[in-house]
């Protein structure tokens, strides 16, 4: 059993140097996949399940499918939520096992989201579990654009929520496909300079291999979230799966085929925040 919390893994980070992958979710296969892979790196995993992977599986099977798969291995790995939205879904997450309540309040005004965010701080607390919270606004590819996050509404934000991560705008966005965006470092220095708290980056997809593994060794950035490069190679994984032969249509002999490509993305995706 080694089911743990985000801040026992994000400690762990960042007293070693290194980062831990948030790797989305989407159904069985690819959140088996990301277990294996961090039992053969050797390494903690955050298996988050996001709005649309809860649209698609209800969240109380989803917390017993993290949990199964957290006796499975030897390495730590937190069951997650990522962007709840209320009060009721950070509940249901927590009611349903999860380690780690995400509350993304990054669209209200400051004041209001420090205030709900302390909310679901401190029943995640209460519970023994741990809570993440955004300041700024990390923008989508092709959508909302970002708002980075100010130093000072971060130390605000860090001192009031009481959250155990924050996640920080700095020039992130989700869903980038090429590793196009660069991160503000001094933007990330400057917040550094002002709170002492593991920072989490979204978008993780989006951020150049090399400066992912140097903030992942030499900066309080403590959590990179990963899902669209593994969405696509799953993608990849499936379609040449299935152009492979015809003839298959049974479900699990597809996926079958597909787990060890998978399994390989998410090796090399943890390998790049892993420590030296
Ligand atoms: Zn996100």
């Amino acid at each position: 059993m080694t089911l743990a919390t985000l801040k026992d893994v994000l400690d762990q980070a960042l007293t070693r140097h290194f980062a831990v992958g948030g790797l989305v979710c989407l159904g069985w296969e690819d959140m088996r996949a990301y277990a294996l892979a961090a039992e053969a790196e050797g390494l903690p995993v955050i298996l988050q399940a996001g709005p649309s992977c809860r649209k698609h599986t209800p969240l109380p099977v989803l917390g017993k499918m993290f949990r199964t798969l957290a006796e499975s291995v030897s390495v730590p790995v937190v069951a997650h939520l990522d962007h709840g939205y209320t009060l009721e879904e950070c509940r249901e997450a927590l009611d349903s096992g999860f380690t780690s309540l995400m509350f993304d309040g990054s669209r209200l005004p400051l004041a209001e989201n420090i205030a709900q965010t302390a909310q679901i701080a401190e029943m995640a607390h209460r519970a023994g579990i741990s809570c993440e919270g955004e300041i700024g606004f990390v923008g989508y590819s092709d959508g909302e654009t970002s708002e980075g996050t100010e130093p000072e509404d971060a130390a605000a934000f860090a001192r009031d929520s009481g959250v155990d991560a924050m996640a920080i705008s700095v020039g992130n966005v989700h869903l980038q496909q090429n590793h196009e965006g660069g991160l503000d470092e001094a933007r990330i220095r400057a917040i550094e300079a002002v709170t002492d708290i593991p920072l989490v980056i979204h978008g993780g997809s989006g951020v150049p291999l090399a400066q992912r593994r140097a903030l992942a060794r030499g900066s309080r950035i403590c959590k990179f979230n990963i899902g669209t490069e593994l969405r696509m190679a799953f993608g990849t994984a499936l379609r040449a799966a299935l152009a492979q032969d015809p003839e298959r249509f049974d479900r699990v002999q597809i996926l079958s085929a597909v787990e060890p490509q998978l399994v390989t993305a998410a090796r090399a995706a943890l390998r790049t925040l892993g420590p030296e």
